[in-house]
């Protein structure tokens, strides 16, 4: 039995914390806020009325793989979280709004075949492609399952595709396959989900992020995310663990080269085991100090570049959104045109009236999500931080405003009038990510999905501290909701093999 101490309670920091607790370990998770969940919790305000109050979802959209069948899905089994937690599946995963095309993905069959209706000419291409995307998920997966088994893996005869295309972008994949600009773009939509463009963004990531929803459906839970967060901490608390909230940590005590205790603001936890949900720079910069460690590796976490943060609008309506505009969608992505790295460009130089944004509206995928004949959505836009912070009071929330009034005005163009259905609207920014959670830059997927940053490039998920881990979407294999479960399960299933010598930086 192992004592062990959890930095942080995101999903990764209690995804592991809880298989830990499972297994008989002794767990405590630490938390800063006053609420467990990280990115995965949900907030209350008072709409106009002020007799009522809304709950809003902080970031979840949708999860993939929770089909029969998808790997997250016995993860979360096998986690318990099942248990506790109702995943309702959406009917279409999204639809995408392009010039002159409007277009539904509801499976990969109906998704391929639309795609060969409008380019009967690409069908080889189309085929090919998502076949490859399927080879890239079935080896990643089998790497990772003899990896938690604690089987030897050889990536030359496990993983061939993998080991031909880890050094390919999407953009450089798109290529091998598909010849129309327009269709790499259609293909490239749920690029926002992931945070970078096609030409930088890992193909074998894509890839892989992609068939967790085409193969095995799109998901939201009965009770917001906040549900899995409480299911989760309810699963450490039922095994004997404890997560603390309001326990900011502020060192990891480090002797020798090892862990030796944690400290928080309120008091000491000395323990040989520490998992680190929190952003790298705060685990390794601030909470143990940069000349404690090998230079190599803090050139590593020094050239770390993160994903982008996001700004997101909270929206409550006093209609039924779906009997009132016919929209029967979640998920809902905006283009002004096709080119996905002007609109990468767009984002980064924050050119809010063309760059393009998603809407999501949460009755359609639960009717009783809030109350009823109200409507509940959320406008979501990738966004850097450079242009938040630095600003005054003022000129922040002058700012805000001009960026509600902007997406209210192309929300409007697609639903005429909706202005006056407004019952409460709201705005977070990338500084609203990185004070609730501490994420560098406000980021929302961890370090970047590049070529550079994913699969074996990836931070490890052992550091050079002996009894230090890291989990969460800075470390292996990434961000998002099911990159940072698998992270904690991995890290989990490592730590019960009890492999923990094994240094790999
Ligand atoms: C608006 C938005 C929309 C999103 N939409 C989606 C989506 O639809 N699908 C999807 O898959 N992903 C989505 N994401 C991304 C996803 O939410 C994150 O990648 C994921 O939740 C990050 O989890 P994590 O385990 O890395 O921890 P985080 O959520 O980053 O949590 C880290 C925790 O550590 C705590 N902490 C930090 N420092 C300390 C300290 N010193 N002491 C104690 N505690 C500390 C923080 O308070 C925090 O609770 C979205 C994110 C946002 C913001």
């Amino acid at each position: 039995m192992k004592d062990v101490t959890v930095i942080g309670a995101g999903l990764g920091g209690l995804a592991s914390a809880a298989l830990l607790a499972k297994h008989g370990n002794k767990v405590r998770v630490l938390e800063r806020h006053f609420m467990a969940g990280g990115y995965a919790t949900s907030f209350h305000r008072k709409t106009r009325e002020m007799s009522l109050r809304a709950e809003f979802e902080v970031s979840l959209h949708l999860m993939g793989d929770l089909g029969e069948g998808g790997a997250l899905r016995e993860v979360l089994s096998e986690l318990g979280v099942l248990d506790h937690v109702e995943f309702l599946r959406a009917d279409s995963l999204y639809r995408a709004l392009l010039p002159g095309m409007d277009i539904q993905a509801r499976s990969y069959e109906a998704y391929e075949q639309t795609l060969i209706a409008r380019y009967p000419e690409e069908q080889e291409g189309i085929r090919e492609l998502f076949a490859q995307f399927i080879r890239l998920r079935q080896e990643m997966l089998l790497m990772m399952n003899k990896a938690n088994r604690g089987e030897d893996s050889d990536i030359f005869s496990d993983a061939p595709t993998l080991f031909a295309c880890s050094n390919l972008s999407l953009k450089q994949m798109l290529d091998e396959y598909i010849k129309s600009p327009e269709l790499q773009s259609i293909i490239g939509q749920q690029w926002q989900y992931y945070g970078l463009p096609p030409s930088q963004i890992s193909a074998a990531y894509y890839a892989y992020a992609w068939t967790e929803y085409m193969l095995f459906g799109g998901y939201y839970p009965k009770g917001r995310s906040q549900q899995i967060s409480n299911a989760l901490v309810q699963i450490i608390k039922d095994h004997g663990g404890e997560v603390l909230l309001r326990q900011e940590v502020t060192q990891i005590e480090v002797e020798d080269g090892a862990v030796r205790g944690v400290r928080t603001k309120k008091g000491y936890f000395p323990t040989e085991f520490v998992i680190s949900n929190a952003d790298p720079r705060e685990t390794f910069g601030r909470l143990i100090g940069y000349e404690r460690l090998p230079r190599k590796y803090v050139r590593k976490l020094e050239a770390l570049k993160p994903s982008l943060g996001c700004v997101q609008a909270y929206l409550l309506l006093d209609i039924d959104f779906q009997k009132v505009y016919g929209e029967k969608n979640h998920e809902i992505f905006v283009n002004e045109y096709f080119d996905l790295e002007q609109a990468y460009e767009d984002m980064l130089k924050e050119r809010y009236d063309q760059m393009p944004f998603s809407i999501t509206i949460y009755e359609n995928l639960n009717s009783e999500y809030q109350m009823s004949g109200k409507t509940t959505l959320s406008l979501f836009i990738l966004n850097p931080i450079d242009g938040w912070s630095g600003l005054d009071k003022q000129a922040y929330l002058a700012k805000k405003t001009a960026v509600t009034e902007v997406l209210l005005g192309r929300l409007e163009r697609l639903y005429p009038n909706i202005r006056q259905h407004i019952d409460f609207v709201e705005l977070s920014t990338p500084l609203t990510n990185h004070s609730y959670t501490g994420n560098w830059q406000g980021a929302i997927y961890g370090a970047q999905q590049s070529v550079e940053q994913s699969l074996h490039r990836r931070l490890p998920q052992t550091t050079p501290i002996k009894g230090l881990y890291l989990a969460g979407a800075w470390t292996r294999p990434g961000g998002g909701y099911s990159g940072v479960i698998w992270s904690g399960y991995n890290l989990a299933k490592q730590i019960l093999r009890n492999k923990e010598a094994v240094i790999q930086h």
